[in-house]
């Protein structure tokens, strides 16, 4: 007698789907019909009973792939009721890749046919002609010997070791000189071994390991905050040996950004083993294949960018946010989920320990610190004594760069020094593109996306104008749109290609390379400047945010940061916050080794708190300032905040239903909803945006709120509603 049971289908639909099936279990992946089509779903529990069961269609098939583990599923449900997203759309970023779902492909190898084996054909002594043995060659000779002397093997394998055309093998093959079988595949993850010897640690790093690995067993979350080269990469690493000593995975989450080769090289050596990979450059079949291992519990320890966090690991026995405090872990489309705060989840659930790490850690963690419900490790200082990098404001006030140009004379004999030391030098500026706004001379037309609230932004190498927020791409025109008169444009401000520009003309002889996301070639062209900036072929280096995240280059020396206001400019919640962690990290590129580093921070605001903390090197005078601020404030870390944004093509139909929504907002003590008021970003990829703020005190979830209040009004088919739990864009 077939059960009733509730499947969930990783499809942005309300709930599960009740089904008939026998002999299945929760987790169980299975093949169901939906529709006219069939599709993949996970058995969730005992069915719903809302359909009556002689409606329910049967699942079709149950899939040879591991069960999704219990904690998983549980996680899935938990994130879903906290982000408010469906969760079959967070379903869908566990099972990512349905191929992998298919039992691993066999691989089709060689043998020797069993008569065959134990004769190898004496010169002389063959077959009379037209036999197939007659064509018995020196090669196949060598072949027959190879598989003699080992195992079956494939095609290409079987070739390379005989020495031989891959066409010999099939022609033998052919004739049935050697008979087809297939084999399971090999292992595609070596196995980081936990015995592996590590560096000697300093006494504080010592500290901080052994206080990590007692504490293994209990779970919890611990921050590990230490300075820019302190060596916490070292002592996290100590904690994932004795959780693979102790036979359990361990994830480590980076910021994509921060995936180089460089941390893969260090694991390789601290482990004697690579660890399996998860983040969007994997190939299909890489994606596959680790995705397998990982379900399988082939694959110990797991490196990923945030969507790691929802794989299926059977035996997780530890997970580190490294650089726990980068936005980057805010998912923003689709399931807009914060990575680091689910993370923290995800340790909850399995009882399981968390450790963030981080040289600026977010205000958010921080709070959880000084309430007692996290513990804090420090490391003081710098490893083998390197000294901090001394850091000055430039007042670009008074020092002031020449027309159209964008360093101070300050900025440019520092510069000069470094160069003539032979040391490198790093000028920073976060802004890709030649200029963020080109306008017309005459008449003052700015050029601006036609899909999105947004300026063109100029990108001369590639002759184009480019919209960084919908992708939107066009040659400049020979004449304003707007008045017609032509070569009119003017670019105006630095990007980054406009500095390279600038310093080329004032270091003819050195060697500039240009650093970006948007690096032409992609990240094997960024990875082979990264080599190049190693070997010392580069004098200058010109970057964007790429350049701040977990590289060492020992011959810097120099870090120029061009405008260190620009991210205050933005004014949203975390812009203080934002910057002082971005200019501090960049700050730490500078000295690492023996040699002493220094800063320069080019501002217009040499007063502003941010600015003052770096000079000072007050991280924690900057923290308290920046907590007070929120305090105040009510804003998170104190207060808790959801954005509701609307999207529509159609302008009318979307304040029509704003105004609605407005109408019945939630209200009460500790409860504030702002808006409906455009987004800054009005009009994005052609579709207009309008936005909702939900203010509440911390002891107030917003969930129910929100779920209320949707409920209340029925929004039209064309229009687009996105709910984002913890907002870190306000745009
Ligand atoms: P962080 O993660 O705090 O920035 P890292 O772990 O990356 O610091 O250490 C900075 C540099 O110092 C790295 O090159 C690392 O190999 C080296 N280092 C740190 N601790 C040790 C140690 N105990 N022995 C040898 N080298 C170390
Ligand atoms: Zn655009």
């Amino acid at each position: 007698m077939p059960d009733s049971l509730a499947i969930l289908l990783p499809l942005p639909l309300a709930g599960s789907y009740d089904y008939l099936g026998e002999n299945l279990a929760p987790g169980d992946f299975v093949v169901v019909p939906l529709g006219k089509r069939e599709t993949i779903g996970v058995v969730w529990g005992p069915g719903t009973g809302e359909v009556a069961a002689n409606k329910l269609k049967a699942v079709i098939a149950k899939l040879d792939a591991p069960p999704l583990p219990e904690i998983t599923r549980r996680f899935i449900d938990r994130v879903a009721a906290y982000t408010l997203a469906p969760p079959g759309a967070v379903l869908r970023m566990a099972m990512s890749v349905s191929t992998a779902l298919e039992p691993p492909r066999m691989i089709a190898a060689w043998r020797l046919p069993a008569a065959a084996a134990d004769q190898i054909p004496v010169p002389g002594e063959m077959g009379a002609p037209g036999q197939a043995a007659a064509k018995e060659t020196p090669a196949r000779r060598r072949v027959r010997a190879v598989l003699q002397q080992g195992p079956a093997r494939s095609t290409s394998d079987l070739a390379r070791e005989a020495g031989v055309g891959t066409g010999v093998v099939r022609a033998m093959a052919a004739a049935g000189l050697l008979e087809a079988v297939s084999l399971p595949p090999l292992p595609a993850f070596g196995r980081p071994d936990g015995f592996h010897e590590g560096p000697a640690l300093s006494p504080a790093q010592r500290d901080a390991a052994e206080s990590l690995i007692a504490h293994l067993a209990d779970g919890g979350v611990t921050l590990l905050d230490g300075v820019t080269g302190s060596g916490k990469t070292e002592v996290y690493f100590e904690a994932v040996a004795a959780t693979l000593r102790a036979g359990r995975q361990a994830l480590v989450l980076l910021p994509e950004i921060a995936l180089t080769g460089q941390w893969l090289e260090r694991f390789e050596q601290r482990f004697g083993a690579r660890p399996a990979e998860w983040h969007s450059d994997l190939t299909g079949a890489e994606r596959r294949s680790a995705w397998r291992a990982i379900a399988t519990g082939e694959a110990r320890v797991v490196v990923g960018a945030r969507s790691a966090l929802f794989l299926p690991f059977p035996d997780l026995g530890l997970v580190i946010v490294d650089e726990e405090h980068e936005q980057a872990y805010k998912q923003e489309d689709g399931v807009a989920y914060q990575a680091r705060d689910m993370a923290v989840l995800r340790g909850h659930l399995a009882r399981v320990p968390v450790l963030l790490v981080s040289a600026t850690p977010s205000l958010e963690t921080l709070k959880n610190v000084a309430g007692g419900r996290y513990r804090a490790l420090h490391l003081p200082d710098r490893h083998a004594g390197a000294a901090l990098p001394k850091v000055r404001a430039v007042d670009l006030r008074r020092d002031r760069p020449a027309r159209q140009r964008w360093l101070s004379p300050g900025l440019v004999s520092a510069l000069e020094e470094t160069l003539a030391q032979g040391e490198q030098a790093l000028l920073f500026l976060n802004r890709r593109g030649y200029a963020p706004l080109t306008l017309c001379r005459h008449c003052g037309h700015r050029m601006n996306c036609p899909n999105c609230t947004a300026w063109l932004v100029e990108h001369r190498h590639a002759g184009r104008l480019q919209c960084h927020h919908c992708g939107y791409q066009a040659r400049l025109p020979e004449a304003c749109p707007a008045c017609g008169t032509a070569g009119s444009f003017a670019a105006c401000g630095p990007g980054v290609e406009r500095l390279a520009e600038e310093t080329a003309a004032l270091f003819p002889a050195a060697r500039i390379a240009l650093l970006t996301s948007d690096t032409l070639g992609g990240p094997r062209s960024v990875a082979l400047t990264i080599d190049r900036i190693l070997r010392h072929e580069v004098d200058l280096l010109i970057g964007t945010q790429i350049v701040a995240k977990g590289h060492h280059f020992p011959m810097l020396t120099l870090v120029g940061v061009v405008d260190a206001d620009l991210g205050l400019n933005g004014g949203d919640l975390r812009a203080a916050e934002r910057t002082f962690q971005l200019l501090h990290q960049v700050a730490g590129r500078a000295g690492r080794a023996e040699r002493a580093g220094q800063v320069l921070l080019q501002t217009y605001d040499p007063e502003n708190p941010v600015i003052r903390a770096l000079v000072a090197d007050d991280r924690d005078g900057f923290i308290a300032y920046e907590m007070a601020e929120r305090r105040a404030a009510s804003m998170p870390p104190y207060g808790r905040l959801a954005a509701l944004i609307l999207s529509s093509a159609d302008a009318d139909g979307i304040d029509r239903i704003a105004r609605e929504l407005a109408r019945v907002a939630p209200s009460g003590p500790g409860i504030l909803v702002l808006g409906p008021a455009p987004a800054p970003l009005a009009l994005l990829r052609g579709r207009y945006r309008r936005r909702f703020l939900l203010k509440c005190r911390r002891d107030i979830a917003p969930q129910p709120l929100i779920r209320a209040w949707l409920a209340k009004v029925k929004l039209p088919g064309n229009l687009r509603l996105q709910v984002d739990i913890d907002p870190y864009s306000f745009l």
